[in-house]
């Protein structure tokens, strides 16, 4: 087990899941006379073995702890919450409407109506109907693999605590899940980031069957939130610490940039195109089904972006939607 102090008084832990990313980083923060965890890891065999040694090194058996923050939604940082939540005797926040949105959507079945809705919506964007099925099978697993804690401490935007004169603050941001929950320690200049920025991969922002309707314009204001603050070190739920989030910021908004202009330059060479089309063009290496989902859900969430300025247009063809460039 690899415990780094990356800055005094905050511990990572790197936490196995079976992902390509490897590890989802969770962290123990001093917090005055106790401490905070942030994000809690899948719920694997090896992920709980990795906690088990981590509970014993730092002693947190006999260390008072205020709660387990848990960043977003997703099973590689909610998975482990209610399981350690009982193995450290403290409990599991998160910011509020994350909360209420995970328990709408997380840990039983599709509706009928649910798994309508998602049908319609892929296959309007072109998808063949086999993957679709397929797509509702890998729902209903990622649905049904978390168990979610008993209940939540809820956080709101803006939310301050004080511990030894240092201030702890939460922010919402949108755009990879609705309301995904940073913390941010200005006195430190520490920004814990989540998935929302990270130093070398992009998190996904997806627009999804039901939901935030343009998720990409909510993580770049998101985005745009973040530079209104000082600069800090970003620690991130995975891969490595980021030394400046306003230049990973930068970075990250400049790729969304390319990307819109390069959906625009298919759109104007060889439109009127399908999402599922245009997904195609813009992710030229292979994908599996599980990845093909983040692909045309980003694609998506581009086309809605820029339809939204009013730079594509939507038309109906035969049982498609065909995105086009608007006419100059
Ligand atoms: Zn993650």
């Amino acid at each position: 087990m690899d415990l780094t102090t990356p800055v005094s008084g905050i511990t990572q832990i790197p936490i196995p899941v079976p992902l390509p990313v490897h590890y989802t980083n969770c962290y123990v923060v001093e917090a005055g006379d106790s401490k905070i965890i942030v994000d809690a890891g899948m719920d694997t065999p090896d992920a709980r073995l990795a906690w088990q040694s981590a509970i014993q090194s730092l002693d947190l058996h006999h260390s008072p702890i205020q709660y387990i923050f848990v960043t977003h939604l997703h099973p590689d940082h909610i998975g482990l919450a209610q399981w350690l939540s009982e193995r450290v005797e403290a409990p599991v926040a998160m910011m509020d409407q994350e909360a209420e949105f995970s328990l709408r959507y997380i840990g039983h079945e599709s509706s009928p109506e649910e798994l309508a809705v998602m049908r319609d919506f892929y296959q309007q964007h072109g998808v063949p109907t086999e993957t679709v099925e397929h797509w509702t099978v890998l729902d209903k697993i990622f649905r049904e693999a978390i168990v979610l804690p008993k209940e939540f401490i809820r956080m709101t935007d803006g939310q301050q605590t004080l511990w030894d004169n240092q201030a702890f603050v939460f922010i919402e941001q949108g755009g990879h899940t609705p309301h995904q929950g940073l913390l941010y320690l200005p006195d430190r200049k520490v920004l814990f980031t989540g998935d929302q920025v990270l130093g070398r991969i992009t998190p996904n922002v997806s627009l999804w069957p039901t939901g935030d309707p343009n998720p990409l314009a909510n993580y770049l204001n998101s985005l745009r939130k973040l530079q209104s603050l000082n600069d800090s070190i970003g620690l991130p739920a995975h891969e490595a610490i980021v030394p400046s989030v306003h230049q990973r910021l930068t970075e990250l908004i400049i790729h969304h940039q390319h990307r819109n202009d390069k959906l625009l330059g298919f759109l104007e060479v060889q439109g009127p195109l399908s999402a599922f089309a245009l997904t195609r063009l813009l992710f030229t290496r292979p994908l599996d089904d599980y990845q093909l989902r983040f692909a045309i859900g980003e694609t998506l969430a581009h086309l809605e972006l820029l339809r939204s300025q009013n730079l594509v247009l939507t038309q109906p063809q035969r049982e498609l939607v065909v995105y086009v460039r608007t006419p100059k």
